[in-house]
């Protein structure tokens, strides 16, 4: 089924629904939790808040708005000519984990965990609030 949206929608709108601009992405990746989920469904359901399958969902959910939100900030700024600054990046050390095992940001099985010198476990460096 077609939805269109009007040329002048605001891209950062409520009215944007991003499970629908990326329907099949997001078909498969419901799919994929739920198969998730049933390898300990009784787990899931008795503790959905904090079960680790659940803050998966909330992440994934969150970076899917966040992606669309820089792509629109993006757009906008290639349309005008103008750059657009980040003012968070992803560490460089530890690929956002906010973990290093052996020094390494490759986990490895029975490799040492530390938390990351480079970010110190947030997994993110820069200052938010700019930009
Ligand atoms: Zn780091």
């Amino acid at each position: 089924m077609t939805h269109l949206y009007p040329a002048d929608i605001d891209l950062e709108s409520d009215d944007v629904n991003l499970q629908d601009i990326c329907a099949t992405e997001w078909a498969a990746y419901k799919q994929a939790l739920d198969s998730v989920i049933d390898l300990d469904a009784a787990g899931f359901i008795a503790d959905n808040c904090w079960h680790p399958v659940a803050r998966l969902d909330e992440a994934v959910v969150a970076l899917l708005c966040a992606s669309w939100h820089a792509g629109v900030r993006a757009a906008q700024a290639a349309s005008t000519g103008s750059g657009f600054a980040v003012p968070l990046t992803s560490c460089p050390r530890c690929g956002g984990q906010g973990h290093l095992w052996d020094e390494q940001w490759i986990r490895v099985v029975g490799a040492k965990p530390a938390t990351c010198w480079g970010c110190d476990g947030r997994g993110v460096v820069g200052s938010a609030g700019i930009g």
